[in-house]
């Protein structure tokens, strides 16, 4: 590695949102070390790849980009391996893959500029051992890459060990940071001009201040009340821990986006069980009954679902597609059951053939966009609050996305710019597809998100 000039590294991140903000974290952490970031391997002097474990395709990705990139090792570029694939994979790593110089486990993070120091004077370095630690990532600098959002993970780690999941063995045990550091975090955010923030956990609703106990709808609450923070959203809550208080916050603060993503992974309270859920298929309704039950908004319900899981039966199967029936989901995330190291789903019996799995795969996902048609076209009429992404000159479309987390691709008057990236506008709806809206800025006032035009209170801020 040459360090005569400015120290630069090449991140590249794989999986979950949990992770998209570990590696802004840890872009803020080598930014202080001295390091700048690129946008291109071949540009730099460190290259990290921020892995993901949770099914064995995605795994099998950071092998094929190492690969790849071998050759750069000749330039005197250095590699490390960061984040699940790190953690669960620790030393053999290098064996697999000798011009890695760093592996290191997301709990492990902390290290990172003794890691380094290490690496730079020409060693290997690793950082696996801080899974059970108490402590949590938080930087100084967090070198934020959504234009849009600020997120902020609130708990570290998760506690659950559902039968089929390597997440407690790769991320460690969970543990919550203090609201106050939490608030501070989104305060700055506000600060920075950012005006929607996203709660990150693998179980937010596990989430306990270690100072005071507030729970996560309290935190959500106040986070939600940050001055100039005019969207809140917050990501995965189990049905487990979900409480009733959630629903009443979303219910009272304004800004808490009407939407839940709530995995209910099977609709069989006996594939359920097999998985450690801890929740019956009457439970997970229970709680859909409260979201709906929301007596102020129209709460988006989106879910996981895995199909194939060791043991499900054709009837376990039907039930699942039943409850897609039953709740109507907005929006799912389907996956086929991938058997992975260490979890006790890889010891059971009757695993279900690739094929049963491929074909149930589809079947969900054809009914779910059945589900999805009238869903998605029962807005249209309506005036949503869009929050600006982009534009497509292409297209002649800017693209947004409602409270609900919908997109919302939209024209504006001919001759008008479109309104910048960031900003809030209402959009009437016109036709919908199965997964977007599309519409064209209203020009007759904005809208709560949510609500229709009839009881709308006041313009929303555009340009
Ligand atoms: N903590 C969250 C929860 O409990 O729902 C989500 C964690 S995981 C990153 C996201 C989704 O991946 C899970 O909800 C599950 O549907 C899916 N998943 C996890 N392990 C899997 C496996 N072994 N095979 C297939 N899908 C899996
Ligand atoms: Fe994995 Fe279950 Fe934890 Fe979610 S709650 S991260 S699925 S073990």
């Amino acid at each position: 590695m040459s360090f005569q000039a400015q120290k630069t590294f090449f991140i590249e991140t794989f999986g979950c949102q949990m992770n998209f903000h570990d590696s802004e974290k840890v872009a803020g952490s080598l930014v202080s070390q001295g390091y700048r970031q690129v946008e291109a391997a071949e540009d730099a002097d460190l290259i990290l790849y921020n892995t993901c474990s949770i099914r064995d395709k995605a795994e099998q990705k950071v092998f094929h980009r190492l690969a790849d990139f071998k050759r750069l090792q000749k330039e005197g570029k250095k590699f490390a391996v960061i984040g699940c694939v790190a953690q669960q994979e620790g030393e053999r790593i290098f064996e697999r893959a000798p011009h890695v110089s760093l592996v290191a486990g997301s709990s492990s993070y902390r290290s990172l500029p003794q890691l380094l120091v290490q690496i730079e004077q020409g060693e290997r370095a690793t950082g696996l051992n801080d899974r059970e630690t108490s402590q949590t990532f938080e930087t100084e600098f967090t070198a934020r890459t959504n234009p849009h959002r600020g997120y902020i993970t609130i708990i570290e780690g998760c506690d659950k060990f559902c039968a089929y999941c390597v997440v407690p063995y790769t991320r460690g045990r969970e543990r919550s940071r203090t609201s106050q550091s939490v608030l501070e975090e989104a305060r700055r955010i506000a600060d920075s001009g950012l005006t929607e923030i996203q709660l990150l956990g693998q179980n937010v609703n596990s989430y306990c201040d270690p100072l005071s106990r507030a729970s996560f709808a309290e935190l959500l609450a106040e986070v939600g009340q940050v001055p100039g923070i005019r969207r809140v959203r917050f990501t995965t809550s189990h049905p487990r821990h979900f409480t009733r208080d959630i629903v009443e916050a979303i219910d009272t603060v304004p800004s808490l986006c009407d939407h839940v993503h709530l995995p209910v992974q099977s609709g069989s309270s006996q594939v359920l069980q097999a998985m450690q859920r801890e929740y019956t298929r009457e439970q997970y309704l229970e709680r859909i009954a409260w979201i709906r039950a929301a007596r102020h908004r129209s709460i988006a319900i989106t879910t996981d679902i895995i199909v194939g899981f060791p043991g499900e039966t054709e009837s376990d199967f039907e039930q699942t597609m039943a409850l897609l029936d039953e709740v109507q989901f907005d929006g799912i995330f389907s996956f086929k059951y991938s058997p992975r190291p260490n979890t006790p789903a890889l010891a059971m019996e009757n695993a279900i053939p690739e094929e049963e799995k491929t074909a149930r795969l589809a079947a969900l996902n054809e009914k779910q966009r059945e589900i999805q048609r009238p869903n998605y076209a029962r807005h249209v009429g309506e005036i949503l609050e869009a929050m600006v992404e982009g534009y497509h000159p292409a297209r002649g479309q800017v693209a947004g996305r409602s409270s609900q987390n919908k997109p919302v691709n939209f024209t504006v008057p001919e001759g008008s710019p479109p309104p910048v990236p960031g900003s809030y506008v209402p959009v009437r709806v016109t036709r919908a597809f199965p997964n977007s809206l599309v519409g064209e800025l209203a020009t007759d006032g904005g809208v709560e998100p949510g609500k229709r035009l009839a009881e709308a209170p006041g313009p929303c801020s555009r340009i």
